[in-house]
């Protein structure tokens, strides 16, 4: 929707015509995730997920200032929980600089105390730029300004073939057919299917991770004022669990990153038997099984195991007990995998004669999505004059 905003904007003249599966839009990725306004600390510097985190956070504040989308940037706490993590924290707080990030604070253990008072750990970094945010919010302005704009946003409209003609495509879709010049597939968890309606080769694949959150009794709540993160394994692109103050009130806890059986799988007991298929019958998930068996088995497990999960949270925030943890909501991060196994970090647009695919768009997209948007509208522009 972002990119349909953008590209509204940059092609005037063009005819815009979102077609979302659902009978409204944002009921995926885009509204379950942690509300958090990623500012660009984490990411390799020159990457794409660098320069549009940090580009996409300041926009995305703007975006909300102009349209009275609830947020607020309350900053954050990256936790050493001992003295083994510092040297990866001293790293990260490199990376911020390298990414432009500005006012970050190296905190000793008194000075973690007056920011978090029932924070544990050796040592942190204060991001003051980070902040929490209703995404739902920020969904509903954006296809206010679609609209207002003059593009269409087709609702129950899932894409079940893109028909080339000699110039531009056909999408034929449960609420009829859609021709075209140029497609532009946003698809999230099935991004790597409908490039395949178009006729890519899907040699990257998505692999649903789910994310499950606890809640915070309400009584405990005080425990954490704002976000408190990990230092996080910088072989994957997950964060680790984390607390998040929520933008209308309450705390969760979470999320971890547990292999899901089903692409739109929000339960543990979620089953899809073609999105089954589809992981088992593809090798890059086995060569990563192989690879992560330890990470993907702890995973499975604190997924299962309230105690374990427990146990996460108690390294940032020792008081946290498990009476005060309530089962709350979960999200699927819709990450690609190449056939080797990797976990693809950076954003991936791959760019075709009058085609757009959006391979891999997972944290912090909710954040740089107007950035993101811009970028593709930049990209369809040219290609369409060329
Ligand atoms: C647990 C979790 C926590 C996260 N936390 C954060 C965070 O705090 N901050 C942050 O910036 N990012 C966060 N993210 C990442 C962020 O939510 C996503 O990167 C972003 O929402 C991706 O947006 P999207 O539009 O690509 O995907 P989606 O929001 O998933 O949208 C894709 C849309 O395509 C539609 N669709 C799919 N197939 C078809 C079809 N065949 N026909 C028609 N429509 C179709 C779907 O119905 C869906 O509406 C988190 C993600 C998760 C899962």
């Amino acid at each position: 929707m972002a990119t349909a905003l953008k590209l509204g904007r940059k092609l005037p003249a063009a005819g815009i015509t979102v077609l979302e599966k659902e009978d409204a839009v944002g009921r995926h990725q885009s509204t379950h995730n942690s509300g958090v306004l990623h500012c660009g600390l984490y990411y390799k510097p020159g990457s794409a997920k660098a320069r549009l985190a940090v580009s996409g956070v300041q926009e995305m504040t703007a975006f909300c200032q102009e349209n009275n989308v609830p947020h607020e940037i309350c900053g954050k706490l990256v936790v050493a929980v001992d003295e083994s993590e510092v040297p990866r924290l001293r790293d990260l707080q490199e990376r911020g600089t390298k990414n432009g990030l500005q006012g970050m604070r190296w905190l000793h253990r008194e000075q973690m105390l007056e920011v978090e008072p029932h924070v544990g750990g050796v040592a942190a970094l204060a991001v003051p730029q980070e902040g929490i945010v209703d995404y739902g919010k920020v969904c509903e302005a954006v296809v206010g300004k679609i609209r207002a704009q003059g593009s269409r946003v087709v609702t129950s409209a899932k894409v079940t073939a893109l028909k080339p003609r000699e110039r531009g495509w056909v999408a034929e879709t449960a609420a009829g057919d859609f021709e075209g010049d140029y497609i532009v597939n946003c698809g999230g968890l099935h991004s790597d299917r409908v490039s395949e309606l178009a006729g890519e080769k899907r040699e990257v694949r998505i692999v649903p991770f789910r994310g499950e959150y606890y809640k915070l009794k309400a009584e405990r709540q005080s425990l954490v004022r704002n976000l408190i993160y990990p230092v996080p394994d910088p072989q994957f692109p997950f964060l680790g669990v984390h607390f998040t103050r929520l933008i209308h009130g309450g705390m969760e806890a979470g999320p971890n990153a547990v292999l899901a059986f089903a692409r739109e799988g929000y339960r543990k007991t979620d089953l899809n038997i073609a999105d089954l298929f589809d992981a088992i019958s593809f090798s890059g998930l086995w060569r990563f099984l192989n690879k992560h068996k330890r990470m993907c088995w702890d995973e499975l497990c604190r997924s299962f195991s309230k105690n374990l999960f427990c146990q996460s949270l108690q390294r940032l925030v020792p008081d946290i007990r498990m009476e005060d943890l309530e089962t709350g909501g979960a999200g699927v991060r819709a990450q690609a995998m190449s056939p080797v196994g990797d976990l693809v970090h950076d954003f991936c647009f791959v760019e075709r004669r009058n085609a757009l695919h959006v391979l891999n768009a997972p944290s912090p997209a909710a954040t740089a999505s107007l950035a993101i948007g811009e970028e593709i509208a930049t990209m369809v522009s040219k290609g369409v004059q060329a």
